[in-house]
């Protein structure tokens, strides 16, 4: 292992502008999934604590919301502008933390500042409309901050969700409180001590702790009208109904997937081969929502697509994710091996062919700590667990298809509907096929792909509203109606 390694300490939340330990002095251990050693602690808050951060956003909100535009924009850069200074001390937080691989993480700290700064530019589309409802009176629309924002966060990405997911609420002139994973919440700690530094107190408000405690507390709180959650669609579903608990509240969801790429015969043969390997999203360990997991190649082509893609798969080096040239860490927690291994169980149990994978990668250096070699399973058919369930790792379910109608039937059949991808050079194919998957997000000849102001998000349980774009800074206002009447 690098010399880089090494622990990282007690990260704080924040509250109110203040760096604070929760008030059950509790704290949570984080832990390397490389080395299975503990890296850093977050205080482990509670009701109590998001209770405390609710008051402190609710105290900043007015003063916040009665700043022009400009000047939160002003803010908001100069966050970005903080991100960006200590960018390296974050890389290595977050490569540490969640297993991810430094040359894939380099991108996150940009992709989060860049967000950042999108959404400070978007503000001046923060209007209202006129409309001629009457003759000789006016009607014209408002758009108004919420009040107090929460946000809960997932594990794979934590500090573009923290950072990147806190800049539509606020530059609508929301405040916020934000509730990190349990899982990889270092980095958040950073974000938390930049934004003491940057914002004005109460603006940003960060509690660490578990889902069942600091999560459902803030997902419950009667004044917190607006909510965002990222996560899978079981915790989702359970997000909805806490909320629905403590007051009437707009709640987005952005969830999991199980997403397919199909491949016709006339598609562009070596570029859809790195699109399915890309897709696998192997630099996070395959943990990413919009990672193809579900990869349907014609059977024109099928024997000899597996064999390069298994052959791609199998040489990528796996191993210390701080290594500059590693292409693969280890999966994220104890939990998630276990989960990633009980679906690798189940498909061969139901005989799914191993291609290659499936297993703990050999040697000394992987004895410890949650490593999975890159998985590729073929010959699964739609019935199985592994054709139907969001495995959340390394593992890719291959189909064999000859007939178009069926294929669509198969890649629509699942709860989800996150992404999907097409690869033919007959773009009218293209278009009919991407016009009938059930997915918030697809890809014409690409995979793995998000663009700068395009919309993302799911359809059916993959999740409700969608983000990275002027939706998503318009869903964090009410619209008020004022009606003038002239006489
Ligand atoms: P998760 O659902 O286990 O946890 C997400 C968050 O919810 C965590 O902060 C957790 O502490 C919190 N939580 C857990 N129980 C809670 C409860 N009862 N009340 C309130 N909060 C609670 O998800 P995860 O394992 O962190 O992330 C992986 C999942 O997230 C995958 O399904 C993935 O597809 C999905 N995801 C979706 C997107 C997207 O944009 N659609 C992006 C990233 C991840």
């Amino acid at each position: 292992m690098t010399e880089s390694r090494g622990p990282i300490g007690d990260m704080p939340m924040l509250i109110g502008g203040d760096l604070v330990a929760s008030e059950s002095g509790r704290w949570m251990d984080s832990i390397d999934p490389a080395t299975e050693e503990v890296l850093g602690r977050v205080p482990q808050g509670t009701a109590q604590d998001v209770d405390r951060a609710v008051a402190a956003a609710e105290k900043a909100q007015p003063g916040w919301a009665a700043l022009s535009i400009a000047e939160r924009a002003g803010y908001l850069h100069r966050v970005a502008d903080a991100l960006e200074a200590r960018a390296a001390d974050i890389l290595r937080i977050e490569v540490l933390d969640t297993g991810n691989t430094i040359a894939k993480m380099r991108a996150d700290v940009g992709k989060a500042s860049a967000q950042i700064r999108l959404f400070a530019g978007l503000g001046g589309e923060l209007k209202g409309s006129t409309i001629p409802a009457t003759a000789g009176n006016l009607h014209f629309t408002l758009r108004e901050p919420y009040g107090v924002v929460g946000r809960i966060m997932p594990f794979n990405h934590p500090i573009n969700f923290a950072a990147s997911r806190m800049a539509a609420p606020l530059i609508a002139g929301n405040t916020m409180v934000g509730k990190p994973s349990d899982q990889s919440p270092l980095s958040a700690g950073i974000l938390a001590r930049m934004a003491a530094e940057v914002l004005p107190p109460g603006v940003l408000n960060i509690v660490t702790g578990t889902g069942a405690e600091a999560g459902a507390a803030l997902a419950r709180h009667p004044r917190v009208k607006r909510l965002a959650f990222t996560g899978s669609v079981q915790t989702g579903m359970a997000v909805q109904r806490i909320a629905a608990e403590g007051a009437v509240k707009a709640v987005t969801l952005e969830l999991g997937g199980k997403n397919p790429m199909s491949v016709f015969p006339d598609a562009d043969y070596d570029r859809a081969l790195a699109a399915a390997v890309a897709g696998m999203n192997l630099g996070v360990t395959g943990q990413s929502c919009s990672s193809i997991t579900r990869l349907f190649l014609h059977e024109d082509l099928h024997d000899r697509f597996l064999a390069d893609l298994a052959g791609r798969v199998s040489r990528l080096r796996v191993g210390d994710p701080m290594a500059d040239d590693t292409q693969m860490g280890p999966v994220n927690s104890r939990a998630q091996y276990e989960k990633v291994m009980s679906h690798i169980e189940a498909a061969r149990a139901e005989g799914a062919r191993l291609v290659t994978g499936g297993k703990r990668p050999p040697g000394a250096q992987f004895a410890r700590g949650f490593w999975v070699e890159p998985t590729i399973f073929a010959d699964v058919t739609p019935e199985m667990q592994l054709a139907r369930e969001e495995v959340f790792g390394p593992v890719l379910a291959v189909f064999r298809w000859s007939d178009l109608e069926e294929t669509v039937a198969i890649a629509n059949s699942l709860h989800y509907g996150l992404t999907g991808a097409v690869w033919t050079r007959d773009l009218g194919r293209a278009l009919h096929t991407a016009r009938r998957l059930q997915s918030g997000h697809v890809w014409v000849n690409g995979t793995a792909g998000r663009y700068r102001g395009v919309p993302f998000g799911g359809y059916r349980n993959s999740g409700h509203g969608r983000e990275e774009s002027l939706d998503e800074l318009l869903s964090y206002t009410e619209e008020k109606a004022v009606n003038v009447i002239l006489g």
